[in-house]
């Protein structure tokens, strides 16, 4: 990994507002960085939590399975990257991320038809997602006033005598040590991803448990790494063929560090691709498209193909909730999981954090129903 390259340190809006003396963030993945870097403007320390110990070279870990499938940042998530870390895009094509323009550089199929590839103005950038969080982590770090406690599960939330504010929370070190520790704070935010525990966590405070919305879809994601070669896909750095008729079935390509292809190949209720290489090259060849076979049936595949089973759209109406206690908010995945296929939930978690920046100027109080709710400008 290349030294990092030192930046200065801007407040989002330009000015600061002090809102308190330590933030808690419950994980470390992509939106808990991101949120981290939004509280880090306004409150004296900042502290993420995370249960796994994170790794400094870009690899996967067992807290963000979907680590090891295709992930492309789209346009507007690199845009509020740069705008929290300036000049990230450029050090991270410094390293091998591939950068390019999505309208020109991406062949797009859908809905039965290909999209014209034209000039556009949305700058997009290949990575692999463990590299992309690695180099988050790393620019969020330099803030002076942020720190990351890995290896450390967060058990519960502790509240107030009169349970209307949360003030902290119960972490356990996962390395074995029994002892539940208490870490008090002035704001909590629920970073863990979808599979949070908030629901029951605030139902254990005396509060209902939000309405879930949810939408079917049974999706699986089979992933394979290929090395690319320059001659592949007509020079272009990705293909998205979503799902048609007669199979339904779809299939990513994209470019990533280190001269790699990473291919994701699925189907919708139950329609598998196979785990093994023949099947899963089969498998591309029924696409609507012949562009992914064409690239992978020569290809050399690095590493095992890995399975995802991704079963519902989620969001957690926290916002209808007539009781919410103060001091709490919950973000990212843990708030609302998109079908992966859209490729949006980092852009969400970017987004979230000038959400979230929008929301304190509107308001000191019901902070979590402003934000739950996206109702801000
Ligand atoms: C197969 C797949 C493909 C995807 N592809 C794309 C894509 O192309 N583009 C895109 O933008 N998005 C994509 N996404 C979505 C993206 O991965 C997430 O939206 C993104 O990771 C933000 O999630 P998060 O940080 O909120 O939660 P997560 O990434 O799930 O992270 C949760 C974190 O919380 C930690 N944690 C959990 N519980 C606790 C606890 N009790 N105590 C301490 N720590 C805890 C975990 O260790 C983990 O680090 C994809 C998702 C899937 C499933």
């Amino acid at each position: 990994m290349a030294t990092s390259v030192p930046q200065t340190y801007q407040a989002l809006n330009g000015k600061t507002a002090h809102l308190g003396r330590h933030a808690i963030v419950i994980g470390a993945s992509m939106g808990g960085l991101l949120a981290a870097r939004a509280l880090a403007d306004y409150y004296d320390e900042v502290t993420l939590i995370d249960r796994d110990a994170l790794p400094l070279a870009y690899e996967p870990r067992k807290g963000v399975p979907q680590g090891r499938h295709s992930h492309g940042l789209l346009a507007r998530g690199r845009e509020v990257l740069d705008q929290l870390f300036p000049g990230f895009s450029a050090e991270l094509v410094a390293e091998g991320a591939v950068p390019g323009d999505v309208g020109d550089a991406v062949l797009w199929f859908n809905h039965g038809y290909y999209l014209h590839n034209v000039h556009s103005d949305l700058s997009g950038l290949a990575i692999s997602r463990p590299m992309l969080e690695c180099c988050v982590r790393r620019r969020l770090l330099q803030l002076p006033n942020v720190r990351i406690r890995e290896g450390y599960s967060v058990l519960g939330l502790i509240c107030d005598r009169d349970r209307n504010r949360v003030t902290g929370v119960q972490v356990r070190a996962r390395n074995g040590a029994d002892d539940v520790e208490t870490i008090s704070s002035d704001l909590v935010v629920d970073a863990s991803g979808r599979g949070s525990r908030s629901p029951s966590w605030l139902e254990a405070l005396g509060y209902a448990k939000p309405r879930e919305e949810q939408i079917k879809v049974n999706i699986s994601y089979k992933t394979q790494l290929y090395r690319r070669r320059p001659e592949d896909l007509h020079g272009k750095l990705g293909a998205i063929i979503a799902a048609c008729r007669p199979h339904w079935r779809h299939g990513v390509i994209l470019a990533q560090e280190g001269e790699r292809w990473t291919v994701s190949l699925g189907g919708y209720f139950d329609d598998e691709a196979p785990d093994d290489e023949i099947g899963f090259v089969e498998f591309a060849k029924s696409l609507p498209t012949p562009e992914l076979f064409d690239v992978i049936k020569d290809a050399e595949p690095l590493g095992p193909i890995l399975t995802y089973q991704f079963s519902t759209n989620q969001r957690r109406r926290y916002e209808e909730l007539s009781r919410f206690p103060e001091g709490f908010i919950v973000y990212g995945d843990a708030l609302c999981t998109f079908n992966p296929i859209y490729g949006q939930g980092m852009t969400v978690a970017c987004t979230e954090a000038l959400t979230l920046v929008s929301a304190w100027r509107k308001v000191r109080t019901e902070l979590h129903r402003v934000f739950s709710a996206r109702r801000v400008d």
